[in-house]
């Protein structure tokens, strides 16, 4: 260490050996000695200051740059930082616009479906409300069986499960149904924006609101074939009793239950599949009301027998040979024969007309069934009912007997529409249709 400072000495006083500067000014002669640490430190201190002149100005010159570098940076990060915030908001903006587009159409789709499922359900509720008086209807008609008291052969079969309508739609109306349905989805899948996420999520909401739609078609066919076989085969009924369906039932043009939902039947603002529903429906619900019409009707006309115990049919209806006098005469009812006191029951709904006794009917009820119906039970032993009183399907209204001009025990059954005496049998025998196959 010492050699080494040593040598290093040695090397300082080499360089900076003492030294005199001569000056010469007025012709005098100046000397100046400058010793080795003298010239040390003068050295140091210029270099120093040379040091601080190159640190000086190398910052002079470059500060400018260094100043523009870090400006650059910070701006390209601004940059990318405001892009990608801009480009987070655009994307919020997408997402929110997106849940607008998705929601408004989800909103108008559910009303489409909402709208005709509320009307479906009226129909089936409507439909159910009237199957349910037929089945009851069917089962009273039942007790009292054929004109001669026949029961059913197959139990008490109600006419809705004897003449099913197709059990399932016809294939061409599936089809049509999946041919409408498909249009639908085509249709708004056109009217609904194209871009991106939107436009597939509306596309599967179509879809499944398209598949609804052919359910809610075909629950509709279903619905029609069934109403419709049901009103032809009641339509059938009365005419095979000979009451003219037109008198009792008026056929609708537009549905009632269309018009009690209230607002337009078609809506024209609708697509055409739409449109197709509701025209489809109109023309159902217009066959359920029909149905309507005729299951009120049947309920009040006579399709029963005035007895539901055992008897025996004794006498028909028309010309025949008179019991008493022997003289032909015209029979305007029929006779059933049974046990003494049996109980005479009306054959449908209504309110009692007449209740007393009649030159030659003895002890007599009339009963009024609305529609022109009116039934007359005539030679009873006592009479239950009063004028004016109501009376259900096989209420009592009094007992076979002997009264009035009568050869023997015995009920005298006359239905009379609008005036005009019917044949009764005619009447019982349709009422077996509506219970029996
Ligand atoms: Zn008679």
């Amino acid at each position: 260490m010492s050699r080494r400072s040593g040598k290093f000495r040695r090397v300082l006083s080499r360089i900076f050996k003492e030294r005199q500067i001569y000056h010469r000014s007025d012709g005098v002669v100046h000397f100046i000695s400058m010793s080795s640490k003298t010239q040390i430190a003068l050295a140091t201190i210029v270099g120093a200051a040379l040091l601080w002149v190159a640190y000086a100005s190398v910052n002079v010159v470059f500060k400018e740059q260094i100043i523009v570098a870090k400006d650059r940076d910070s701006r390209i990060m601004e940059t990318t930082y405001s892009k990608r915030l801009h480009d987070a908001q655009r994307a919020y903006d997408d997402v929110s616009e997106l849940n607008q587009i998705i929601k408004q159409n989800f909103d108008e789709t559910m009303a489409d479906i909402s709208s005709r499922h509320q009307l479906l359900q009226n129909m089936v509720e409507r439909k159910a409300s009237i199957d349910q008086s037929l089945d009851a209807l069917a089962a009273g008609l039942s007790q009292a069986g054929g004109p001669s008291g026949q029961r059913p052969t197959n139990g008490n079969r109600v006419m809705i499960d004897v003449t099913p309508g197709e059990p399932t739609p016809r294939q061409s109306r599936i089809s049509a149904a999946r041919k409408k349905a498909a249009e639908k989805i085509e249709s708004e899948n056109a009217a609904s924006p194209q871009k991106g996420a939107a436009s597939e999520a509306i596309k599967s909401m179509n879809k499944a609101a398209a598949d609804l739609y052919t359910e809610q078609m075909l629950l509709l066919a279903s619905l029609e074939e069934k109403a419709t076989t049901q009103r032809d085969y009641l339509t059938k009924v009365l005419t095979s009793a000979g009451i003219p369906v037109e008198s009792v039932v008026t056929p609708a043009k537009i549905s009632n239950t269309m018009l009690a939902q209230g607002g337009p039947f078609i809506d024209l603002t609708a697509g055409e599949a739409d449109a197709d529903f509701y025209l489809h429906a109109n023309r159902t619900a217009a066959a359920v009301d029909e149905l309507a019409a005729l299951q009120t009707a049947i309920q009040n006309v006579p399709l029963s027998s005035p007895l539901i115990v055992g008897r025996r049919f004794t006498s028909g209806f028309g010309v025949r040979r008179d019991p008493i006098n022997g003289k032909y005469s015209r029979h305007n009812g029929i006779d059933f024969a049974a046990a003494w006191a049996s109980p005479v029951t009306a054959t449908a709904d209504g309110v009692v007309k007449f209740a007393g006794t009649r030159s030659g009917f003895g002890r007599c009820v009339e009963i009024n069934h609305g529609n022109g119906f009116v039934t007359r039970y005539a030679h009873m032993n006592r009479i239950s009912v009063k004028t004016g009183q109501k009376v259900k399907l096989h209420d009592k209204v009094g007992e076979l007997g002997n009264s009035g001009r009568s050869t023997g025990p015995h009920v005298h059954y006359e239905i009379l529409y609008k005036g005009k005496p019917l044949n009764p049998r005619r009447f019982i025998e349709a009422g077996r249709y509506v219970f029996e196959s």
